[in-house]
């Protein structure tokens, strides 16, 4: 049985991208006991608009995709996500972050701070990684102390061998979350915002587990955070789904298409004409 999910934020129209992955997963979803699901990534309260819920139910439904119930909802889940937290805690590995933006790129800056090489992603620097939950104020964020992920599994010689398969065609293969690459990529992680009280990554994990998720599909732009992914399934002893990243539709510039970007938004397209099956017709091709 194969479960495929799409997971948009509700932060805009969907465009031509969204369709293209929406219509990938919901096409791997042949027989009558797979199941396609929708999640509302509406995190950021900000930014999410109940306007845009909708009109993705309309687009999603206009493009003659169905969907089975229930919608999951990730606003509707904040004590979930929040236990999931709190085990990650209790395990020791993780620690409170005060650290604004500006601090952690003012340190980075600093005379004394580590050179760092072209091309180096800049990491945090750790300032607050001997703080402990005693110390923890109100507007503090939670990141992952990667060294005691080490120290949890018993020490680098003993870090497990945890696969990424991925079955999308840019990078598809066995993938390994080794420590030195996710020290060197992402090192401590922020796994609760402090405005949300969750991550992305954390409330993607827990879902798709809840969800029962075998595949996901989703653009290759996430393709990185599959790594972070991979560690947090295996700390917090989540199935592991395959994976199927896919190219991106760009614009005449060959920027990825934005939600900002409203000439390729569907309703754009169906106010100039198009029907649906142009519009499918239209991803199918225009992908690269
Ligand atoms: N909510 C994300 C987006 O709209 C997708 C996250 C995912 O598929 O893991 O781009």
């Amino acid at each position: 049985m194969v479960i495929e999910r799409f997971a948009p934020s509700p932060t805009g129209y969907l465009h031509l991208g969204h369709a293209y992955s929406a219509m990938t997963a919901w096409r791997s979803t042949k027989t009558h006991s797979d199941k396609f699901l929708i999640r509302i990534e509406d995190l950021d309260s900000t930014r999410s608009k109940s306007q845009y819920t909708q009109a993705i139910f309309d687009d999603l439904s206009r493009l003659g995709i169905n969907w089975n119930i229930p919608v999951v909802y990730q606003s509707e889940r904040y004590s979930v996500y929040e236990d999931c937290l709190s085990k990650l805690i209790a395990m020791g590995l993780c620690f409170p972050c005060k650290c604004t933006r500006k601090d952690i790129k003012d340190s980075l800056e600093a005379p004394n701070a580590p050179l760092i090489s072209e091309g180096q992603k800049l990491l945090y620097p750790g300032t607050c990684r001997n703080r402990s939950f005693d110390e923890m104020n109100k507007g503090d964020a939670v990141r992952l102390n990667f060294s005691k992920v080490i120290e949890h599994f018993g020490g680098l010689a003993h870090f497990p061998t945890l696969e990424i398969r991925e079955l999308g065609q840019s990078h598809t293969g066995i993938h390994h979350v080794s420590p030195e690459y996710f020290q060197a990529n992402f090192g401590d992680i922020v796994l609760a915002r402090k405005d949300i009280g969750t991550s992305y990554h954390l409330a993607v994990v827990i879902d798709d587990a809840f969800m029962g998720i075998t595949n996901v599909t989703r653009g290759e732009d996430i393709f990185d955070s599959t790594f972070i992914h991979r560690l947090l399934q295996e700390l917090l002893g989540l199935p592991v789904p395959t994976w199927s990243h896919h190219g991106l539709i760009r614009d005449e510039d060959g920027k990825r298409l934005a939600k900002r970007s409203p000439s390729f938004t569907l309703r754009n397209l169906w106010d100039q004409g198009f029907t649906s099956e142009e519009i499918i017709s239209m991803a199918d091709k225009q992908l690269c």
